[in-house]
This record gives structure tokens, sequence and C-alpha cells, in this order.
């Protein structure tokens, strides 16, 4: 692996081979594989994610708005793209971009048949998301009756599939929960099945989903975290690899006298002698002031170095005082050792968290 000259997010596409063959392991050979790759692959970079994963057999890829659907058809993505948030703004160009929307709402789904009829399509692919306890989006059971018969009403679409989101497939205290939620979408697909008299898919399984719910795995899955390298415990996180890994340089070390000060606020006061380091990058990279002040560390030639007084917007400094380093050494901020899981939890937050906040401005790298 290159030294890192720069703040760059090195993306390893070998490691996401792996996370997506170990998935891909624990599935009946029939079931489909939805990648999601939703904000921008969970931080990395979606188009170099979702290129490569669509050799790989891949049979779908998730985004959550429109404009990331469009990137990728923009980046040469030709498999199917369900946007999982559209909004009724975003209709026309959805099907301008052969793109398929989750339908979740009488509203969205009225007006989408509206504008697909007005574009004269016909079977034009839709998702129809319910909400089996999560409560954040999708059509209740109670209307099922009222969404078949509008399906019926109309030849402009076709469901694709239906499905519904776990609220805690990672979460084992909660099994009997998750497995209600189950039952309730296995009851609602029958009925909606029936009353629209064909069958689309169902996926209900996220990554966690697919391991501790073999039995739910449908006709799809859809994973997001455990293809970047995490799963939801310890025990999950041992058959994945992280893809990113966050690297910066040492800029400049200071010698501090007992009695100065470090940055701004003057945060950090020394009682003692101590050594410094200045990296560039700070919150507007995605390294939230929640990690300053001793919470979240780096590592530096195989020492852990403690981010010492507030997190700037474009750097940090670190605390250096027994590690052997010089200006220009390489820094590991989360990686493969120190995971962004680890990283993460010095400020009380999970991988998604800080893998999404990585801000655009930091290079990626893509390691073939
Ligand atoms: C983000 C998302 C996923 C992926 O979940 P992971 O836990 O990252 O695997 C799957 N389904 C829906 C509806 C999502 O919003």
């Amino acid at each position: 692996m290159p030294k890192a000259q720069e703040t760059v997010l090195e993306i390893d596409l070998k490691a996401l081979k792996h996370n997506f063959e170990f998935l891909k392991s624990k599935l009946q050979k029939n079931t489909k594989f939805l990648a999601v790759v939703k904000a921008f692959a969970y931080g990395s970079d979606a188009a170099q994610i979702a290129s490569y994963l669509q050799n790989l057999d891949v049979d779908y890829f998730a985004v959550a708005y429109v404009s990331e659907g469009i990137e990728l058809r923009h980046s040469g993505i030709t498999k199917p793209i369900l946007v999982l948030h559209p909004q009724e703004i975003n209709f026309k160009e959805i099907i301008d971009h052969c793109l398929e929307p989750s339908l979740y709402n009488a509203k969205v789904l009225n007006k989408f048949i509206k504008i697909a009829a007005a574009e004269k399509q016909t079977n034009y692919p839709v998702h129809i998301k319910f909400n089996t306890g999560l409560n954040r989006l999708g059509f209740g059971k109670n209307d099922v009756d009222g969404v078949s018969y509008k399906l019926k009403e109309t030849n402009a679409v076709k469901v694709k599939s239906i499905f519904s989101h776990l609220a805690a497939s990672e979460d084992l205290d909660e099994k009997i929960f998750t497995q209600n939620q189950i039952e309730s979408f296995k009851k609602i697909a029958d009925i909606f099945t029936k009353a629209i008299g064909y069958k689309p898919m169902l996926h209900i399984c996220n990554t966690s989903g697919i391991l501790n719910y073999p039995d739910a795995h449908f006709d799809m899955v859809r994973s997001g975290i455990g293809l970047y390298g995490f799963g939801n415990s310890e025990k999950e996180n041992k058959n994945f690899k992280p893809i990113a890994t966050l690297k910066t340089i040492i800029s400049q070390i200071h010698h501090i006298e007992k009695g100065e000060s470090i940055g701004y606020n003057r945060a950090y006061k020394s009682d003692a002698f101590l050594k410094t380091a200045t990296l560039p990058i700070g919150h507007a990279d995605g390294i939230g002031r929640q990690y300053g002040n001793g919470k979240g560390f780096v590592t530096i030639n195989g020492q852990k170095a403690p981010i010492i007084g507030n997190v700037c917007m474009d750097m940090i400094m670190v605390n250096i005082t027994n590690i052997d380093c010089k200006e220009g050494d390489e820094v590991i901020v989360f990686g493969k050792n120190t995971t962004a899981n680890t990283f993460a939890a010095t400020a009380n937050t999970i991988s998604y968290e800080i893998i999404t906040a990585i801000s655009q401005r930091v290079k990626r790298l893509i390691l073939k």
C-alpha cells in the first residue's frame, strides 16, 4: 500500500469482494442480492463500488435519493436501481433515468401512476414499501386493499417487489419483535399478491437480517454495511473486512511547554512538557468536534495518539509525547486495525455514521 502524502480514503476492492462473497455464502442459490450504495456507497465511492459489484453477480442496487441514482446511471451502471426515498418532484427524472421508485404512501403512489401514465409508460417497475414496525416509511397493513385496488386500475406501473425494513435485526434481545415483523410482512404479502393477481419479489433483510434471520431472505436481500466491512456485533464483524482506510500525514510537530495551550478556545492547557503533531484533517473532512479533547485517537507508527484540544475545520492536533515520529510520517485514523467501529465508539457513535461522514473533500484512492 502506498504511503499517504495527504489525507486520503483508501478503498480496498479485494476486501469488498471478500465481504460480498461472505454474504453470498449465507444465501440460497436463487436469492437475489441488492447492494445498497446510498450515501456515496457508505462514504466510499458509489461509482467505483457499483461498477465493481456490477461485474460480480449483484442483481440490484439501491440508493436513498434520486440524485444518487442519476449519478450511477452517468457512471455506466445499467443494472436496476431502486430509489428508497424519492419525492414527487423527482418522478419525471426517475423515469428519464430508468430508476425504480419505492412508493410508500398514497400520495406518492397516486402521483407516480399519474406521471408514468402521462409519460406513456406501461408496466413501469415500482416497489411498494410496507411498514411492519419501524414506523419510518411505508404503507400500513390496513392500506393493502386501497393500494392493490389503485394498482389494478392502471397498466402504467407494475409492482416489481414489495418490501419492508427491520427495526432491530442486529439485536437478538428483540428476536420476538423481529419475528413479528417478518410474520406481519408475510401476511401483507399474501393478501397483496392475491389482490393484484401476480407475484412480485419479496424482501425484508438488511445485513444483520441476512445473518440472523436466514429464513426471512425471501426473494432478495439488501446489504449495505456488510459490503463495507461491518456487522452489527463483535461476532459479525469478524467475518468482514473493512474496505476503507482513512489516512493522513504529520504536517508539523510542536514542542509545548508547561502552561501553554493548544488550539482554539485554549481547550487544552499543558501541565507538563509535551509534543503534538498537527494533521491536515478536521471537522470539514468528517471528524466531528465530538472526537476532540482526548476522545478520538489516531495511530502513528503503531502507537495511539489521542486528539488534543478542539477539532478545527481543517486540522486536528494529536498528542505524540511518547511516540517516535517525524513530520511527513503517515497517520492512520481508521482502517483494518483500529476499525471505523472502534474509532466511532470513542465518540459514542457507530461505524455507519463515521464512514458516511467522510466528506467529499477527502480524496478517494481505489486499490484494485
Ligand atoms: C440502508 C438500508 C439498508 C441497508 O442496511 P444495512 O444495515 O447497511 O445492511 C437496507 N434497506 C433499507 C430500506 C435501507 O434504508
